[in-house]
């Protein structure tokens, strides 16, 4: 520590340093993925025309990314540092604690943060209008703002959402996926939306999530006081929490692919129970036909062996959506709005 002599001396404590040495890592690693980055959207993207984006857009979306990760990262890993040097060993409550109050932050900023990429206007089409206000108030969904976001003005993928807080709602569309769905289709995308709203699918989620950080922070307890750890690295003298919290990030990859799995069942199994939901609403056709024009628009993967699906993707295949849903083709399915029929009756 004593040879960082170039900084001030305010900035000369342990977790200032950690600090320091996490925002640079990352710089790094953002400085070394931007090259990639750039061929994934202007080379591979460019080329089956799902990049929309401007060189000067995807550059500023980058660095408000880049900044806004550094500045929530470096706020919860100092709460973290502190939480190790005043409680010590028994860390693991606060910690849980800790990441339950940043868990909510981060859930109350999202509609924020979303407003600092996109820009929000309210839905003028008033029989979509009509037709998703009629669906939410069936649920109980309170009266909200509905909002179209500019996703076309960075690619043509498509989505909807709705945020769900306890004191503040939106139901937010892509464009892209009202100029590419009919009425009913993104009806239908709502109504899954809203399956995982009424289903209460986020709070699930952040338990989940929770326990995983729990499982995380408990075995780390087990590393964080072990001396050979740090001295097999060459970390004799002194033992930085945040040295540590890195070696154990490596050591742990292996725990993770299995935990990742098992997140992945739950992700997976609320998709599922999404889809049942509109399809009790009755969108089982136009939610299948949605799902299919969505993936037939973004060239995504439609089927692959069952394990490596329940192991890779957290939302399960077109494929098995499909058959979850038991939906059964009467027309052609194009990239046009249009559904043409497959046989005349
Ligand atoms: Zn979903």
């Amino acid at each position: 520590m004593s040879r960082a002599v170039f900084l001030p001396k305010f900035m000369k404590g342990t977790i200032t340093h950690s600090l320091f040495f996490y925002t640079t890592i990352s710089l790094i690693s953002e400085l070394i993925d931007l090259p990639f980055s750039y061929y994934r959207e202007f080379v591979v993207e460019e080329k089956f025309g799902f990049n929309k984006q401007t060189l000067g857009l995807w550059l500023r979306d980058h660095i408000l990314a880049f900044s806004l990760n550094t500045v929530i990262v470096n706020v919860v890993l100092s709460g973290l540092l502190k939480i190790f040097e005043i409680y010590g060993e028994s860390f693991i409550i606060y910690t849980t604690g800790f990441l339950v109050v940043v868990s909510f932050a981060v859930q109350s900023l999202s509609p924020f943060i979303g407003r600092l990429f996109y820009k929000f206007t309210a839905l003028q089409d008033e029989n979509l209008k009509h037709q998703i206000e009629n669906l939410a108030s069936k649920f109980n969904f309170p009266k909200t703002n509905i909002f179209v976001i500019d996703g076309s003005t960075r690619s043509s993928h498509s989505n909807a959402y709705f945020v769900g807080l306890p004191w503040y709602k939106e139901i937010v569309i892509f464009d892209t996926l009202i100029e590419k769905q009919t009425t009913e289709g993104v009806v239908a995308v709502l109504g899954h939306e809203l399956g995982h709203w009424k289903l209460n699918h986020i709070p699930k989620l952040m338990l989940i999530q929770l326990l995983d950080f729990t499982q995380i922070f408990g075995l780390f307890g087990v590393f964080i006081y072990n001396k050979s750890l740090y001295s097999s690295f060459g970390f004799t003298d002194n033992q930085p929490a945040i040295v540590g919290l890195v070696l154990y990030w490596i050591i742990k990859e292996p725990i993770s692919t299995a935990t990742r799995f098992v997140t992945n069942i739950f992700s997976r199994k609320f998709e599922y129970q999404a889809d049942e939901f509109a399809k009790s609403l009755g969108y089982q056709d136009e939610l299948s036909k949605s799902l299919l024009k969505l993936d037939i628009n973004s060239s995504s993967v439609t089927n692959t062996d069952w394990l490596y699906s329940a192991y890779y993707n957290g939302h399960p295949l077109l494929s098995e959506r499909l058959s979850a849903l038991g939906y059964i083709s009467k027309e052609k399915i194009s990239r046009e709005t249009k559904s043409k029929p497959l046989k005349e009756d």
